[in-house]
């Protein structure tokens, strides 16, 4: 069974530049019927990927239909408010952060979030394991500051904040899985290296309340575990199928109904990007 319709909510820019990339991402697009891309930045000191926030503007003004602008802050950096408005007003809809310096629940990134609260910018962070990249060899990185409990001291502090963590915070997933069910702002997708190694029946056990064993353990706003996970591919584009498969298995195997089946593919990434203002067509 093929969702009905699908948005992307974790992507990069690819390994090309914008308009080459494009050309690769839309025709996947339009065969899984993937309405809307959101498209992250990244930037940090040396980055060798065309992720950077001026790539992702280049393929929204080339796609605005389908690609959903998210910036990154270098979190190396003091975390003056004002960046926010700056990226706000580039046309930047959400914001990402990767690799602190300290964990992402520190008070000094404080402003950054408080600003991106008032104005309704969801923010997606990396959790977890990170990558290895080249430019960051020799150079200390903690993956332990990127930790899904973080995420619930700021989903609390900010209760108007729309918070996405990455990847189900592998490998830290009971974290992540918990601090999900008391947090009514955050969510989570699946992307990564997840849904390869662990068994459907595993992140079923983790993403508990509300299913048929457990109906009356709903969330503060009467939903499932399921209504908090989104489809995220964090692939390249001629990937992407790949991923919408291991979906696929995931919620076939679990017997999913089909309306949590439309909220992670669709509804519930829709209802974010709406709440932030994008009208969905
Ligand atoms: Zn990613």
């Amino acid at each position: 069974m093929q969702p009905q319709r699908i948005i992307d909510f974790h992507h990069h820019g690819g390994g090309t530049a914008p308009a080459d990339y494009l050309r690769q991402l839309v025709p996947q697009a339009q065969h899984w019927n993937i309405h809307k891309i959101v498209m992250l930045g990244l930037e940090w000191p040396g980055i060798t990927m065309s992720s950077r926030n001026r790539d992702i503007l280049a393929c929204w003004k080339g796609e605005p239909g389908l690609v959903v602008p998210f910036a990154a802050l270098d979190m190396q950096k003091s975390s003056d408010p004002a960046q926010v408005d700056a990226l706000r007003e580039q046309g930047f809809v959400g914001l990402k952060f990767i690799r602190p310096p300290v964990p992402y629940h520190d008070e000094r990134f404080y402003p950054w979030y408080d600003r991106a609260q008032q104005l309704k910018m969801p923010c997606l962070f990396h959790l977890g394991i990170v990558a290895r990249l080249p430019e960051w060899e020799g150079h200390r990185t903690d993956s332990n500051l990127m930790r899904p409990i973080h995420l619930d001291t700021i989903a609390r502090s900010f209760p108007g904040l729309t918070l996405v963590g990455a990847h189900l915070g592998n490998p830290w997933y009971e974290e992540a899985a918990m601090s999900c069910r008391w947090n009514p702002n955050l969510y989570f997708d699946l992307s990564g290296s997840t849904l390869k190694r662990m068994r459907p029946e595993a992140i079923g056990e983790l993403l508990w309340w509300g299913g048929t064993t457990y109906p009356a353990y709903r969330d503060r706003l009467g939903r499932s575990a399921w209504e908090k996970i989104l489809f995220g591919s964090d692939v390249n584009a001629p990937d992407i199928g790949d991923v919408i498969g291991d979906y696929n298995r995931l919620v076939e195997t679990l017997e999913l109904p089909s309306e949590l089946v439309d909220a992670i593919f669709y509804r519930t990434g829709a209802s974010l990007l709406e709440a932030a203002g994008l009208t969905m067509s």
